[in-house]
């Protein structure tokens, strides 16, 4: 599957921008999710491998929106109330009948039409007289009616190939005839953390050893993303014992990610793991927390080295591991919806690269949304992640954000 063409971008050459970067996964990895029948019970949330096309009208015939009396529309009066006896009574489920000329038919919301009727008044507007009924002027013809297949026709495309389905596509599906649909396969996702200094969370620490927060965070995400995940655990800083983790693990996964370990630093050692078994696509991306981040292939499986500092590796994930995820299991890549709203706040940053900042949204007094920057801003501000409502995104050309100006934020729960 994941096969490079050719290696255009070493690991010698510059920095990308995010934008390449996104645009490079389309064209160096095929999808690789194979394609498997699943009842639409367990449908949620998985990438569709077909199209869904409506089998039936919906709704598939013409029926009452409301509890009340079907009329034919051009037996009422033209000016005034117009007074009907009551001939029959249709509930949901009966088959259809007839109305007669100059009469009304008792109905149910969601019971079929009787025939030759157009018109249904609601119970609670008229007044019932014995075994007829009084009726207000002024109701147009059509009223409380729906129309077969004027919510969907039939044979119109509802769902597309590529999209996730939430409960409420499901509920779609099954309305214009299905019970089961052709889906991507759930990609198989493993992940390690390295570093010498990362302990299992509860783990009594040692001098200079920290708690493994990334994995417990990407594990999270990553069902989140609908994928299968597997924890497989911490790598020590060793270049030949990653190495020959990743390459002996590569032949299971779909897609191998780690956190930790690929900046140039002396003890980073997982960018010549790659080098060594697999290939990098390019490493470093212009943005701002994340820049140092791997991509890569071990044999047909991708990769991704995130960076080991939390903030970092959440963008990562999101705006970069999340796309290719994407990719791989055959999902359209639609990119998170970006809110403008009101800055709170002043930051200066550098031109080429995009910065993440952490904030958290208020309405003002005049009920705009106005975004204020979390007081740490460390990539490794964890607490102040944890306590942000969105990421605001400030773009490469940006070199100042005064307060007053609008800023795009994505809200984090967009992001899942
Ligand atoms: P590195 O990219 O390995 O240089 O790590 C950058 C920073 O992230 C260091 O402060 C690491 O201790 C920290 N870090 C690395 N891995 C993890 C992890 N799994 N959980 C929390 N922090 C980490
Ligand atoms: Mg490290």
């Amino acid at each position: 599957m994941a096969r490079l063409i050719d290696d255009c971008l070493a690991s010698g050459s510059s920095a990308m921008t995010l934008d390449d970067a996104v645009a490079l996964i389309a064209v160096r990895f095929p999808i690789c999710a194979g394609i498997e029948t699943v009842a639409l019970q367990d449908a949620d949330g998985r990438i569709l491998a077909q199209d869904v096309i409506a089998g039936i009208n919906l709704p598939p015939f013409d029926n009452s929106a409301v509890d009340g009396y079907a009329v034919r529309h051009a037996d009422l009066a033209p000016e005034g109330e117009t007074v009907l006896p009551v001939r029959g009574r249709i509930a949901a489920g009966a088959t259809e009948a007839g109305i007669a000329a100059a009469c009304a038919v008792r109905i149910f919301t969601g019971a079929p039409m009787p025939a030759g009727a157009d018109t249904v008044f609601m119970q609670e507007d008229v007044v019932v007289d014995g075994a007829q009924v009084v009726l207000p002027s002024g109701l147009k013809r059509g009223a409380n009616r729906r129309v077969a297949g004027e919510d969907v026709a039939c044979g119109a495309r509802v769902l597309a190939d590529g999209h996730r389905l939430t409960p409420q596509d499901v509920a779609l599906a099954a309305a214009v005839g299905h019970h089961r649909l052709d889906l991507r396969r759930r990609l198989r996702v493993a992940v390690f953390s390295t570093g010498d200094e990362v302990a299992e969370p509860g783990a009594a620490l040692r001098p200079g050893a920290i708690h493994d927060s990334n994995r417990v965070m990407l594990v999270a995400l990553l069902r989140r993303f609908g994928t299968e995940v597997h924890d497989l655990g911490i790598l020590r800083d060793d270049a030949a014992q990653l190495g020959s983790r990743l390459a002996e693990c590569a032949p299971s996964y779909d897609l191998i990610l780690t956190s930790g370990g690929v900046s140039v630093g002396e003890e980073d050692h997982v960018r010549p793991a790659i080098e060594a078994v697999g290939r990098l696509v390019f490493w470093r991306l212009r943005i701002k927390p994340g820049r140092p981040v791997a991509m890569g292939v071990i044999g047909d499986t991708a990769f991704v080295g995130l960076p080991g500092n939390p903030v970092a590796a959440y963008v990562t994930l999101m705006f970069l591991v999340r796309p290719l995820i994407a990719r791989l299991a055959g999902a359209t890549v639609r990119p998170p919806l970006a809110i403008p709203v009101r800055a709170g706040f002043t930051h200066a940053k550098r031109a080429g690269r995009r910065e993440f900042l952490r904030v958290v949204l208020h309405r003002t007094p005049d009920g705009a949304l106005e975004a204020h920057k979390c007081s740490t801003h460390g990539a490794a501000g964890l607490a102040s992640l944890a306590a942000s409502d969105a990421l605001a995104i400030l773009a490469e050309d940006v070199t100042a954000l005064q307060a007053g100006d609008i800023v795009d934020v994505i809200f984090h729960d967009r992001l899942g």
